[in-house]
């Protein structure tokens, strides 16, 4: 069943769920991840949630997915050395837990870790 509540996202962004706000475009927004895996570990969301995974987002706006990854690598390089891990869980089984797509930015002393860690 597809839920019609909003995302706890797009609650994040209207202000019903606390967390700072660190960075803005037009579209997207981030926040600090609640449960940070690298020293740096930002979320960067589409303020639409129409999009549930990257899929979508690449197939229906990539404009969007472009500004997403703009912020990333700004946020990236105001926050951490500019030097940045992107990653997009799609789908339940890959990990995915909200189904409003966001890219996950892990920085900071990364180097030593395979992607699997
Ligand atoms: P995913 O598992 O890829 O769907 O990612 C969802 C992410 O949202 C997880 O890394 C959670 O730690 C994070 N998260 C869940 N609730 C909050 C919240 N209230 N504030 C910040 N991050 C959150």
């Amino acid at each position: 069943m597809v839920s019609t509540e909003p995302s706890i996202f797009t609650r994040i962004l209207r202000g019903d769920i606390p967390s700072e706000m660190v960075g803005e475009t037009e579209n997207v927004f981030a926040i600090n991840d609640i449960a940070p895996r690298a020293p740096l570990h930002l979320l960067v969301i589409p303020k639409t949630e129409k999009y549930r995974n990257v899929v979508e987002l690449a197939a229906g706006d990539p404009e969007l997915l472009a500004e997403m990854i703009g912020l990333a690598n700004t946020l990236a390089m105001q926050h951490s050395d500019g030097d940045f891990r992107l990653v997009f869980n799609t789908g339940a089984e890959a990990g995915q837990t909200v189904f409003h797509v966001h890219a996950h930015v892990l920085a900071g002393g990364l180097s030593e870790k395979s992607v699997s860690d």
